[in-house]
């Protein structure tokens, strides 16, 4: 249904016929985090984020994963390896 406070006549997954269901009867604000994300629109109570109603939820656990403005580093992630496929390397490099 479409949100009819924050972002009036926007599809909305959180707004039912007894109005918005998220903590608190509304979308939060951005965070500090947000600031440059293409994602962010200017709602009735100000910025908020047009995909997620809780910003500072989706910054709660590192990067927000639907950041335009900022990506994981490579370099800070540890590369996963298949451990099928390292047993399988490892065997052919004994051979
Ligand atoms: S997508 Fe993430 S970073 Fe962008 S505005 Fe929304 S919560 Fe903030």
């Amino acid at each position: 249904m479409q949100c009819q406070t924050v972002l009036p006549g926007t599809e909305c997954t959180f707004w039912s016929k007894n109005g918005c269901v998220f903590v608190d009867s509304s979308c939060q604000n951005i965070v500090e985090e947000c600031k440059g994300c293409d994602r962010i629109v200017e709602g009735a109570i100000g910025e908020v984020c047009s995909v997620a109603p809780s910003p500072s939820f989706k910054w709660g656990h590192g990067l927000c994963n639907m950041a335009t403005h900022k990506k994981v580093e490579i370099s800070s992630v540890e590369k996963k390896i298949n451990p099928l496929k390292a047993s399988k390397a490892a065997t052919k490099k004994k051979k």
